[in-house]
């Protein structure tokens, strides 16, 4: 028989559970609060609890504890990138950026991914499987566990779609900002999206005060087609439109992520097509320098041609900032930590 899933219950779901096991209700508040406040690893460390109940739910139920296999740290700027196991012996990668605001926490939401996006390392093997809300909250809560410090800021921006698992994803949120639990304020969230239009739309009526940023990374149809499969699915007029509906039913200001490519992607040119694309939505646009990947043939623009990008689209008045680099001296690029890992398995 298969455990329950007790790291992804909410405080309700929760304590229906305790008091089918014939507990008392008050019972699942402290559960709910060694799970998600104490981030307690095992179950003996509820010393609360009563021994029978805890035995009870170590068979019973999964405590979701991802197994730390790797940590980098940089010695540039403190980022710290992590390679966690899943229980099914799956990896998955988060990062730690520490900014003088408070840490931030980059998690995946899959194992793999299925958009091949050409400029991303996760990309290449594929997707595997989504994770689960709790699989997305153990790895905040190691990252916590290890460093001591809260995490105040998160971005959902690993590997995975989170549009591409979308339930779990909105659970996640849910919980991660319970002020019961963890209580990130949804406020400090990011969710990354390469464009799914129907789900923008459907996140767009759940009416969360989280921040949406969208992968746009061209300016024009056919050159977002070339570096983003997804674009044969949904066009970028048709991506637009959904990102002003997002800020019509939620009033959150956009975010568009534009990863800049040598000679892709990066004139002045582009810039400008950018800047009037993007002219009546309510936005900011973060100008990413391409992290070279071994993988693929693509390069990073040149300091000048960035520089260029980001005076012409403020030329426009477009709001923009070029993206800080973390980990440069790690495996910095989401993916590739992973991916150097399956490489030494193999
Ligand atoms: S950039 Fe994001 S959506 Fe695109 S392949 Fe990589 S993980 Fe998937």
């Amino acid at each position: 028989m298969s455990k329950i899933d007790i790291k992804s219950m909410n405080l309700k779901e929760l304590t229906a559970y305790v008091e089918a096991l014939g507990e008392k209700k008050f019972r699942a508040g402290q559960l709910y609060e060694w799970i998600h406040r104490k981030q307690a690893a095992d179950w003996e460390e509820m010393t609360n609890l009563s021994r029978e109940l805890r035995g009870r739910l170590s068979r019973e139920a999964d405590l979701t504890i991802l197994c730390q296999i790797d940590r980098q740290v940089s010695r540039l700027d403190g980022t710290r990138k992590y390679l966690f196991a899943l229980a099914d012996g799956n990896m998955v990668e988060s990062v730690l950026m520490p900014y003088h605001h408070g840490n931030a926490v980059c998690i995946s939401s899959q194992v793999g991914c299925k958009m091949g996006c050409r400029f991303c390392a996760s990309a290449i093997d594929g997707w595997l499987r989504n994770l689960t809300p709790a699989e997305m909250l153990d790895q905040i809560y190691r990252i916590q566990r290890d460093t001591g410090e809260r995490v105040s800021n998160l971005v959902i921006m690993g590997t995975g779609e989170p549009m591409d698992n979308f339930d779990n994803v909105v659970r996640f949120i849910d919980l991660v900002s319970d002020t019961n639990g963890l209580n990130i304020s949804q406020r400090s969230i990011t969710v990354s999206t390469c464009g799914i239009v129907p789900r923008i739309r459907e996140l767009a009526d759940r009416k969360l005060s989280i921040t949406l940023a969208v992968s746009l990374h061209a300016s024009s149809q056919e050159t977002r087609r070339q570096l983003m499969p997804i674009a044969e699915r949904y066009g970028l007029d048709e991506v637009l439109d959904a990102c002003r509906y997002y800020f019509a039913r939620t009033g959150r200001r956009l975010t568009f992520e534009y990863s800049l490519v040598a000679g892709v992607n990066d004139s002045v040119e582009d810039a400008v097509r950018l800047a009037r694309l993007l002219g009546d939505i309510h936005c900011h646009v973060n100008l990413i320098p391409v992290n070279p990947i071994r993988e693929r043939n693509f390069h990073q623009s040149e300091r000048r041609a960035i520089m260029s990008f980001r005076t012409q689209l403020e030329k426009y008045g477009v709001n923009v900032t070029i993206r800080r680099e973390m980990g440069r001296d790690i495996d910095g690029a989401c993916g590739q930590l992973r991916r150097r890992k399956m490489r030494e398995a193999d």
